[in-house]
């Protein structure tokens, strides 16, 4: 296999849907070894058996991102089934919005929970692992909403601000530990996913979105996948503690 990511195994979060399952397809098309990670067991199986149908062994497993013990199970099934990791991507997350009036204690400590409480644990559990490869990589999935406000986005915006910082501070550590993992974090406009189906369905929703996207046009999950395979290959061995924007040009401005 002579692909991007020959010879390297990738976990991914979310990889069931959305930005997370177009990831997953690339990866694979690049030549990665892929462990699938979601709490949504049908999507999981439906992808796992699409990659087995092209001549992949993936490992599938079912998992809350938000539970320390599930992580565990996962870097344990990992390093049984792969015996190595070289590419962490936290990418599952989701955002309610709601005006902070409207957010109650709880939405906002569950949003936090999947959205930044998932970035350090999996970081915490996965990097013994990712340190022996010499040349890990964790791609973080952050948001637009991490770098610019927007209303009705408290808590999601709180956590994937969060999600930038801890991938920075990540990489910080990593290059003075001197163990050959980078962290960079991807910050998405407007992505047409299941996650936002609901939200774009709304002509007016849909209207104000694409007005203040100077493309005028919802991104395509692969078009973020394409990114994440450039941060989680050894092209971007100079890139750590980065952002990367992906949002049709919305930050410009
Ligand atoms: P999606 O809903 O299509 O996919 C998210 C996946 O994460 C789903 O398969 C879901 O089952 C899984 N997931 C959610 N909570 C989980 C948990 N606790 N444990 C395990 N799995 C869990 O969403 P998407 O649009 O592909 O979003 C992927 C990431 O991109 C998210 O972090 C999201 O915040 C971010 N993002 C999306 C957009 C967008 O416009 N779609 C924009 C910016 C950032």
């Amino acid at each position: 296999m002579t692909g991007r990511l020959a010879r390297k195994v990738a976990l991914v979060t979310g990889a069931a849907s959305g930005i997370g399952l177009a990831t997953a397809r690339r990866f694979a098309a690049e030549g990665a070894e892929l462990a699938l990670a979601d709490r949504n067991a049908n999507g999981l199986a439906s992808i796992e058996a699409e990659l087995r149908a092209g001549g992949g062994k993936p490992l599938a497993i079912t998992m809350d991102v938000t539970q320390e013990a599930d992580w565990s199970r996962a870097i344990d099934a990992v390093t049984a089934h792969f015996g190595r990791l070289e590419i962490l991507v936290n990418n599952a997350g989701f955002g309610r919005f709601r005006s902070i009036a409207d957010t109650t204690l709880a939405e906002w400590r569950a949003t936090l929970a999947v959205n930044l409480d998932s970035v350090f644990l999996g970081t915490r559990q996965a990097l013994p692992l990712l340190a022996r490869s010499g040349r890990g990589a964790i791609v973080n999935m952050s948001s637009i909403r991490g770098l610019v406000a927007g209303p009705n986005a408290g808590a999601y915006s709180a956590a994937k601000a969060g999600v930038r910082l801890f991938t920075k501070v990540t990489a910080l550590e990593c290059a003075a530990a001197g163990n050959g993992v980078r962290a960079n974090s991807v910050h998405p406009g407007h992505v047409e996913t299941p996650l936002t189906a609901t939200a774009y369905a709304n002509p007016a929703v849909a209207r104000e979105f694409l007005a203040e996207t100077p493309l005028a046009r919802f991104a395509r999950p692969e078009e973020v996948a394409d990114l994440v395979v450039y941060l989680a290959s050894d092209e971007s061995s100079y890139v750590t503690g980065s952002e990367f924007t992906i949002d049709g040009g919305l930050t410009a401005r």
